[in-house]
């Protein structure tokens, strides 16, 4: 068994004043049971708790370490940038050489605004997408995250499809009437949603790659069927890239699948580890953001000199390297073959998605291509499977609905002890 002892004893510390005892709400294990883990440092592919035991990261803070930790050349950058000043309030040559980076990698992108967050990038991205269409509604996806901004928390129950409810308490009705909700892959459903809302529609937010029902790919077609569709009605097509840009490729989902938003989200890599968040896209929508445009948005830390320090060195490592891609894209093969045989070994047939450096094993037969599909899956089987992986010093995302993110630290020997610990694991719960 882990000796835990000091995580434990944080935890109970943290409950008395930390909602749930955590920043974030999946940190807390709910999903897998047990008590979550509390992390002092991590360095390339290993995590360290408080109590001093080791973990291979198969999460690397949600997507954003996809180098590995305390990657030098964040760190030095961060080092350098660091007796200039923490904040400014003022223009940087930084944030400047960020904005030309990010939109010589990313080819939709013309114009590109810094924020905090994910959460900020999809808020800001729908009400730019209104204040250009002069619409209200959006076209969200089910299954799909785009943070916690009131318009994206709200769930499709099946009398619900048309008519979104909303899924927190202190969403309003109104927020939530104009949220409407469509199956993922299913390019009929939303077909269906815009004639039913003809000339009411300001946008479509999706995640191009899925990540967080687990690893969903889009199917073929469907990405460039939105595209004509959202063409066709004058609807802004919004790829959330939060997860996606800078790991699927260079340019993110958008490049791999041959498909160009309008408007693309993105967070995560792009601040190397530090909060920072982007929107950007079409130079006529990028327009119409403050001050050059009616539409506010403002922020008194973003473009945040450390925080473009950081993802700086980050993009300018992943645009510089050849090969990166292939490359990270190979170690996640592996992985997943290895994986495979595993599963073939123990006479075992559950699913497995990847796209790229994405992956999910999902406890079910079935194929997983949605949100319905997805909830096949059996989520107490994954807990088990949870745990056991993190005694074997493996420490995976703590719930079946969400995707794993590969990291270029991952060596031989930890893809063996990934496959060892895989393999015990799932033998364990056919015991
Ligand atoms: N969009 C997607 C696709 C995400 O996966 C997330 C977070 O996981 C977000 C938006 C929100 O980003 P943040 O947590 O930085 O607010």
């Amino acid at each position: 068994m882990l000796n835990q002892n000091r995580s434990n004893q944080l935890f109970e510390r943290a409950q008395n004043f930390i909602p749930g005892g955590v920043n974030s709400p999946v940190r807390a294990f709910r999903a897998v049971g047990g008590k979550p883990l509390f992390m002092q440092k991590a360095k390339g592919a290993y995590l360290y708790d408080e109590d001093g035991n080791r973990y291979i990261d198969m999460i690397n803070s949600w997507g954003p370490m996809i180098l590995g930790h305390a990657h030098e050349g964040v760190q030095q950058a961060i080092a350098r940038a660091l007796p200039d000043s923490l904040s400014f309030g003022a223009p940087t040559a930084r944030e400047v050489e960020m904005a030309e980076l990010i939109i010589s990698m990313v080819p939709s992108i013309e114009k590109v605004r810094m924020v905090n967050s994910g959460t900020e990038a999809t808020m800001s991205a729908i009400r730019l997408a209104r204040g250009f269409t002069g619409r209200d509604k959006i076209i969200k996806l089910e299954g799909c995250y785009h943070g916690h901004g009131d318009s994206f928390l709200i769930a499709a129950g099946s009398g619900a499809l048309t008519m979104g409810t909303p899924d927190s308490p202190g969403v309003t009705r109104g927020t939530a009437l104009d949220t409407l909700i469509a199956p993922y892959n299913n390019l009929q459903a939303i077909e269906q949603l815009v004639s039913e809302n003809k000339g009411a529609i300001a946008a479509l937010i999706l995640e191009p790659v899925a990540g967080n029902m687990g690893c969903i790919a889009p199917q073929p077609g469907y990405l460039q069927g939105l595209r004509s569709l959202c063409d066709r009605e004058g609807i802004v097509l919004i790829f959330d890239e939060v997860m996606t840009g800078f790991r699927l490729a260079k340019g993110g989902a958008q490049e791999r699948f041959g498909v160009q938003a309008d408007l693309t989200t993105l967070g995560k890599i792009i601040g190397g580890g530090m909060p920072v968040g982007a929107y950007g896209g079409r130079r006529d929508i990028m327009d119409f953001v403050s001050p050059s445009g009616p539409v506010y948005q403002a922020g008194t830390l973003s473009g945040n000199p450390i925080a473009m320090a950081a993802g700086m060195a980050m993009l300018s490592y992943l645009n510089e390297q050849t090969d990166f891609y292939q490359q990270l894209d190979a170690i996640a093969n592996r992985i997943v073959s290895d994986l495979k045989e595993v599963l073939q070994q123990l006479g075992l047939r559950y699913t497995i998605n990847q796209v790229g450096s994405m992956y999910s094993l999902f406890f079910t037969e079935q194929n997983v291509i949605d949100y319905d599909t997805a909830k096949t899956s059996d989520t107490e089987r994954f807990g088990r499977y949870f745990r056991h992986m993190l005694e074997q010093g493996v420490y995976l995302a703590p719930s079946q609905y969400e995707t794993l993110f590969v990291s270029a630290a991952l060596g031989e020997q930890e893809l063996q002890q990934l496959k060892t610990a895989s393999y015990e694991s799932l033998k364990a719960l056919n015991r």
